[in-house]
């Protein structure tokens, strides 16, 4: 329990609850949200809800408040976790992790700011110049990656499309010495449309806001965002981002991190690239496909240094093998559009993994003797989108609520993993508690052969018919009986299923309705060969050194490229891996509105998120074994004024017998486990009536 803190700002950990029922929870995060604390904890997971407005609670004087304290010591706040993650790390020699999730909008990214921006403010004190170096690389690598991979949408002004794990290492000191960034799945389909009141990537309004004429120029493009077909879609040209000042200082972000010269020119060529190729129209004339606008395709082959005809091939043909033959097939108007847009998606999404790999290179632990002899633990941080449920829910939100089923998983094995072992490590014996095992809903998306991933990729390799509705069916036939599956086929009387192409999960956090619509072309995700043949084939040696697999001609490519699903799986994999063997952290976030105010807490939005957070199965969880814990020393500090055996000084053989005697004295001993170095406490009533005598006391 976090102390120095009066009950009018409610309970500062939800396990002091006096019962663990919605209402009481939700009463008790309206009241700290109301009083202007947005952060409470259960345990040792802080929830936070967004406050909308500027908080005065990240200074250098609230560090200094919170730099080495112990978790409970001081009012809940993001500070605190940093720092228990950072000491465990230090003290410990621990690796960690700080798992941020929450809905688009909740909070997350600005949470991870504030946690990167408390570790550079507690870490060098000897201002070693290579730590300040690495530390100034990994907070202006944000500004960069936000740039390219954020965008307005209706939820949030900044809202990353990407997930995003941090690794930062630290030398022996407790210093950082480098860092490593991953990416999951950027939402690239937003380079070509955007929902209404919605941008694409801020990097393309930056540029035609804050390039200076001559780039604008020898770019060939205009500074007005409404020109370009691509980025207009959403019809949201403004938003209250100063897009003009902020080129400037992604370009200088770039410049500090080490990108060359060349480097940065390629970024804008890509990007007006993309611009160009939204306005590239197709049309027939008699049965030729051709280009309308040719003018455009000039400027195209000279902003990725190819030849012109290979650009307008590229555009309007295929190179396929038959046999032993390769004939050049001519798109459609039809196909020659898709093509556009692949080719304009893949460039992006391409270029953003460049540049996160760019960073890698100059952030990544230079010094071998560090990497090798050296202690070397990570702090890891992790800014991933959290479960999606909209009007209309596609391969994406599938793919974002898989990875929130993952992390679920986690969080089960980890919570209940810790509990355990400090039960064990305490002498305590461990009663087993019931909870929701997601594991079945996982099995359920990723499982070879059975799994929803595996049905999909097998639909995709199809001989002859491959559509949606065949992936469809392929789900119904392999998922009948299980309990988290559903469709409109199976249930054809359950109104929440729509539309034959309609599937349901129900997932841990709630039901959702996919519509089956996309799935298999955002899984097949192609991009012709042709194309990564153009773009290899440039004479601009870093656009070039993006597209390797371009080397390859057609009767060459014999590998179908992983698809979409089993890229993502493999990644949440690995990410699931890495984070189950650091020690976590966890920061759950709530957005108390949708209508970014500062004063609003819908009541109704926030007990959703609260429900599919699983917050009270955390509070359950924690409380079912003991809901509160205190080393000997710390808790007679605090409580040794209510027995005449402790105050002011005990003369007992230890501080173990003193808590024993002085709860012993208080009647409590039935509801209390003494461990080797701290005291547990069962029921919150306990702690209650303790601290109501404490406050008797002074
Ligand atoms: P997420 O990453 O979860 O989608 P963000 O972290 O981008 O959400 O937050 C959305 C917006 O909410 C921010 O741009 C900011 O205006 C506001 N916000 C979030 N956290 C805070 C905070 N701690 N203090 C003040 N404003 C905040
Ligand atoms: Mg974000």
């Amino acid at each position: 329990m976090a102390e120095h803190e009066s009950l009018e700002f409610g309970k500062a950990d939800f396990v002091l609850l006096d019962n663990v029922s919605m209402e009481e929870f939700m009463a008790n995060l309206k009241l700290r949200f109301d009083k202007g604390r947005i952060y409470t904890y259960i345990g040792e997971v802080v929830v936070s809800v967004n406050p909308y407005r500027a908080m005065n609670i990240y200074g250098r004087d609230t560090v200094e408040q919170y730099k080495g304290r112990e978790l409970y010591e001081r009012p809940p706040h993001l500070f605190a976790i940093a720092d228990a993650a950072y000491k465990a790390m230090k003290r410990r020699n621990k690796d960690t992790c700080i798992v941020i999730s929450g809905e688009s909008g909740a909070g997350k990214t600005e949470a991870s700011k504030y946690i990167m921006q408390y570790i550079a403010a507690i870490t060098n004190p000897n201002q070693r110049a290579e730590v300040e170096r690495v530390k100034n690389m990994l907070l202006k690598s944000n500004c960069v990656l936000e740039a390219f991979g954020n965008a307005k949408t209706n939820r949030n002004d900044n809202s990353s499309r990407f997930g995003k794990y941090m690794d930062i290492n630290f030398d022996f000191k407790g210093d950082p010495i480098g860092g490593h960034i991953s990416n999951y799945l950027l939402e690239k389909c937003r380079v070509i449309f955007q929902q209404e009141g919605e941008r694409s990537f801020h990097s393309f309004y930056q540029l035609l806001r804050g390039a200076p004429d001559s780039l604008i120029r020898s770019l060939h493009i205009q500074k007005d965002p409404a020109a370009y077909n691509y980025i207009k879609v959403g019809g949201q040209i403004k938003s209250s981002i100063n897009d003009g000042a902020d080129f400037k200082a992604v370009a200088d972000a770039m410049k500090v991190i080490g990108f060359t010269g060349d480097e940065i020119q390629t970024v804008y060529k890509i990007l007006a690239t993309i611009l160009h190729l939204g306005n590239l129209t197709f049309g027939v004339d008699g049965d030729v496909t051709l280009i309308e606008n040719t003018k455009l395709v000039s400027i195209l082959r000279e902003l990725l240094s190819t030849k012109e005809e290979n650009v307008e091939k590229a555009l309007l043909y295929r190179t396929v093998a038959t046999g032993r033959d390769v004939i050049e097939k001519q798109h459609t108007v039809q196909e020659a559009s898709y093509g556009r847009d692949a080719l304009a998606k893949a460039m992006y999404e391409r270029l953003f993994c460049w540049i996160v790999g760019r960073i890698n290179d100059i952030i990544e632990v230079k010094n071998y003797d560090a990497k090798i002899h050296g202690k070397n633990t990570v702090i890891g941080v992790l800014d991933i989108y959290g479960f999606e449920i909209f009007q209309n829910n596609s391969f994406e939100q599938f793919c974002i609520n898989y990875c929130n089923e993952k992390l679920q998983q986690l969080f089960i094995q980890l919570v209940l993993k810790q509990e355990q072992e400090e039960y064990q490590r305490e002498g305590i014996p461990w009663k087993h508690i019931d909870y929701f095992n997601n594991q079945i809903i996982v099995d359920l998306v990723e499982q070879q052969h059975k799994g929803i991933f595996s049905v999909l990729d097998e639909a995709c390799m199809n001989v002859g018919k491959v559509t949606d509705e065949v992936f469809l069916q392929g789900l119904n036939t392999k998922l009948a009986k299980h309990a988290h599956y559903t469709s409109r086929k199976l249930s054809p009387t359950d109104k929440s299923l729509e539309f034959d192409r309609d599937f349901r999960i129900r997932h841990y956090a709630g039901d959702v309705v996919y519509s089956v619509v996309g799935f298999i072309d955002k899984n097949k995700d192609t991009l012709f060969q042709d194309f990564k043949r153009l773009l290899y084939n440039s004479s601009n040696p870093v656009l070039k050194g993006m597209w390797p697999e371009g080397k390859l001609s057609i009767t060459e490519v014999t590998k179908r490229p992983l698809t979409a699903a089993t890229l993502f799986k493999n990644s949440m994999i690995s990410l699931v891996e890495n984070l189950a063997c650091k020690e976590p952290y966890y920061v759950r976030c709530i957005k108390p509105n949708d209508v970014k105010s500062p004063l609003l807490f819908e009541q109704e939005r926030c007990r959703h998120q609260v429900e599919y957070l699983g917050l009270l199965e955390n509070v359950r969880v924690r409380r079912a074994g003991f809901a509160y814990r205190q080393t000997y020393p710390r808790f007679l500090q605090r409580y040794k004024m209510i027995s005449e055996f402790t105050w002011p000084n005990h003369e007992l053989s230890s501080d173990k017998e003193a808590v024993k005697r002085l709860l012993q004295g208080c009647g409590f001993d039935h509801d209390v486990a003494y461990g080797k170095t701290k005291v547990f406490i069962r029921t919150p009533r306990t702690l209650f009536s303790l601290e109501e005598q404490r406050a008797e006391m002074v």
